[in-house]
């Protein structure tokens, strides 16, 4: 569902991801793993299109994302084919980015009804079905400066899932979370994850979350991923001494 194909970003000098291969599988939960500094986040804002690429190409579902085919030659994308393409992209962030001026409701209905131009009624069913799902239906009316960080993250899981997108992106959704709040977040995603049918790129420092979510452990260092494969071979048998260095942190 996912192809990354020789991609590298670059900040002015700074080389950040170094020619990248690396495919999502429809379905398939990857959790990207590594030091502070190794280029996970910016290896997501490529595909959540916050971040242009530098060089490489990918992919989402068969369609280029910072490309088009034009005459059988790939050129740049223009700004409508990359709003195409991004609806099929959910995506969670930290710091939950949610609209402060308007309801939990309007949040999560916002997007289908602007983006994908569902009728208001419709959307609002759907709206509030999502946030029966993820625990908030009595929140519905109020604002998220009433809600604690746990709820607010899950109103953003909300938001991005009623958009019906065949891969999520979670970066580090609990990373800012009060600790006592962390489990009611990881609950939910865990519960999207085992329904099964979307594909998950998680980027987590949350070693136990990732051994128990993911079908697929990449670990990120210095702009490369280092070593993949399942948690079970990651956590147990790291091959390379980078991986069993930075899993040594968390014992
Ligand atoms: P963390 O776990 O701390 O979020 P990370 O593995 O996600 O780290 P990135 O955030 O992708 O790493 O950052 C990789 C490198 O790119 C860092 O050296 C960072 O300083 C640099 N970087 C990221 N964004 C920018 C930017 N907009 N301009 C310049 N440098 C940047």
């Amino acid at each position: 569902i996912v192809r990354y194909n020789q991609v590298s970003k670059y900040f002015g000098d700074l080389q950040v991801l170094n020619k990248i291969d690396f495919d999502i599988m429809p379905g398939e939960k990857v959790a990207l793993i590594g030091p502070s500094g190794s280029g996970k986040t910016t290896f997501a804002r490529l595909l959540m299109t916050l971040e242009s690429l530098s060089s490489g190409t990918i992919q989402v579902d068969g369609q280029y994302l910072w490309h088009e085919e034009k005459d059988g030659k790939l050129v740049k994308a223009s700004s409508k084919h990359l709003r195409e393409v991004r609806q099929n992209i959910g995506m969670v962030f930290q710091h939950f980015h949610l609209f402060p001026h308007m309801t939990v409701l309007e949040n999560v209905m916002e997007a289908q009804v602007t983006v994908k131009k569902t009728p208001e009624k419709e959307a609002e069913k759907i709206s509030k079905d999502m946030l029966d799902k993820v625990g908030l239906l009595e929140k519905a009316d109020v604002y998220p400066a009433q809600l604690s960080g746990g709820q607010k993250q899950r109103v953003a899981i909300a938001r991005a899932l009623v958009m019906k997108p065949k891969v999520m992106i979670f970066d580090e959704p609990t990373s800012a979370l009060d600790p006592e709040l962390v489990g009611e977040v990881l609950e939910i995603i865990k519960e999207i994850a085992d329904e099964g049918e979307m594909a998950m790129l998680l980027i987590t420092h949350e070693m136990d979350f990732a051994l128990e979510v993911a079908d697929r452990i990449a670990f990120f260092d210095g702009g490369k991923i280092v070593e993949q494969g399942s948690p079970e071979q990651m956590i147990n048998n790291p091959e390379t001494p980078r991986l069993n260095e930075f899993l040594s942190r968390f014992n």
